[in-house]
């Protein structure tokens, strides 16, 4: 989601005159689009625009500008720890980021906008900047289909920066769509905080629509999607990954915890057998589903069993990948005012824990690759082939592409070219990615 706002921000200073360079003392401008989801993250944004101070404070640098989740939390209480910030953007104010360029420019200073708007989604263009139409996002691409998240999760900060949930109107996401596929894009993912409540057209049109609508797009050739939420994986959802060839064989569901206590505390509206109960009719439906999850592990309250439980149901439902992450107290959230948090070196204890456990799972998932044959989405040069592999620009190159089930797939091929679709015969597997051997171009 980040990603793709930030393609949007780069789109609209490109409208106004500005081009990207990746010198920041050439730069005469600097903007940070910052995620709150956990604490680092807003340190890690704080201290990259920290680092503009003193130049900007003696009006000889980059202007400054905090965008995005942050932006929207802080306030003006982003000037209190960067007085030099020239522009604080929230996440509904990107319809009006052009104004403010024009404002700054003309000298205004210490902007902030964190007002909501009546359409978030439209109102600005969404040129591609040149210089990011390259590798990946050459061929395959993110579009948001909704806005905020009401589910009020109680570690969660989104539904206090991202505000109410809303969905996009599918004539805008098709017609964005029509216009990538047309420009070379192949893969689409659709983005939202729980794409399973998508209700487009006044709620005329579902999630499951929305997916056979976009898979009438001429050139799209497959399609992806996150997140979904399991309290709403719905059968008519499951019919259409089935049905849907366009619609890649993964599915991303994160359960959080394998306690239904820590569950239940989290308000996540399910407990671990109703999470059972979904997985197994997503694999009668669908047999190879590729899957993955988050994990939250050191919930406020969360006893050694609880975390057993979590590593049992990691153990029993097998994921292909699993995102883990040490419980971050957040600003407004009720879990933040929990009175049993766990210690730091408690949570980072059991996220290492969990993290080595699954990476053995994630081994033996690609393991079972071997020998078989999939068909990937070339999506550029692999950064670092193997001895012996000729490099870039020469006529044999090892590349990657990824699977239909999301497996990275290095191969070398002297006739592959980035967004052609081809199949591979999977020769050996490593816990990250698999090796394969070309069999034949598919498109
Ligand atoms: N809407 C998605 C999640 C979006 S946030 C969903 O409900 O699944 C992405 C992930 O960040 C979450 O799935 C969760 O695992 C993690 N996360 C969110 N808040 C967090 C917090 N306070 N501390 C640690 N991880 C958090
Ligand atoms: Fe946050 Fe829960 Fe909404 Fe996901 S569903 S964005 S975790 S509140």
């Amino acid at each position: 989601m980040n990603v793709y706002d930030s393609q949007i921000l780069a789109g609209i200073l490109q409208n106004a005159g500005y081009e990207q360079t990746h010198d920041p003392d050439l730069a005469d401008l600097v903007l940070c689009n910052t995620c709150a989801i956990r604490h680092k993250a807003q340190e890690k944004a704080y201290s990259f625009l920290g680092r503009f101070a003193g130049t900007r404070i003696k009006k000889k640098g980059p202007l400054c500008i905090m965008a995005g989740c942050v932006a929207q939390k802080e306030k003006e209480k982003a000037f209190t720890r960067l007085p030099h910030l020239d522009l604080v953007l929230g996440t509904q104010a990107f319809g009006r980021f052009e104004t403010h360029i024009k404002a700054l420019a003309a000298g205004e200073t210490r902007i902030v906008d964190i007002a909501s708007s009546d359409d978030i989604f439209e109102g600005f263009s969404r040129d591609t900047p040149k210089n990011l139409l390259t590798g990946k996002n050459k061929v395959s691409r993110f579009v948001t289909i909704m806005q905020g998240c009401e589910n009020f999760c109680t570690y969660c900060v989104v539904p206090y920066v991202r505000g109410k949930e809303k969905s996009r109107e599918p004539s805008a996401i098709i017609e964005e769509i029509q216009g990538l596929a047309a420009s070379g894009v192949r893969e689409i993912t659709l983005l939202g905080q729980n794409v399973n409540s998508y209700a487009g057209n006044n709620g005329q049109v579902s999630f499951a629509d929305l997916l056979h609508l976009v898979s009438n797009v001429d050139g799209i050739k497959r399609i992806r999607f996150a997140t979904s939420h399991p309290k709403d994986l719905s059968s008519d959802l499951i019919q259409a990954i089935k049905e849907i060839d366009k619609v890649c064989n993964h599915l991303h569901l994160p359960v959080q915890s394998g306690s239904s206590q820590i569950l239940k505390r989290m308000n996540r509206k399910y407990d671990r057998d109703t999470y059972f109960t979904r997985i197994s009719a997503l694999r009668q439906a669908c047999p190879d589903i590729a899957l993955s999850t988050d994990i939250i592990v050191g919930f406020p309250g969360e006893t050694i069993s609880d975390f057993q439980q979590t590593m049992n149901l990691l153990d029993t439902v097998g994921f292909d990948a699993v995102f883990a992450f040490a419980y971050s107290a957040r600003s407004f959230t009720p879990a933040s005012k929990f009175s049993n948090q766990l210690d730091e070196q408690t949570k980072r204890d059991r996220l290492n824990t969990l993290l080595d456990f699954q990476e053995k799972i994630t081994e033996k998932k690609n393991k079972a690759f071997v020998g078989r044959q999939v068909t990937v989405l070339v999506e550029g040069d692999s950064p670092k082939p193997r001895d012996g592999v000729v490099k870039k620009n020469e006529k044999t190159r090892q590349m990657f592409g990824r699977s239909d089930a999301n497996k990275i797939v290095h191969f070398v091929s002297d006739k592959a070219a980035v967004g052609d679709l081809v199949t591979l015969e999977i020769m050996n597997a490593y816990p990250h990615s698999l090796w394969g051997e070309e069999v034949c171009k598919s498109d």
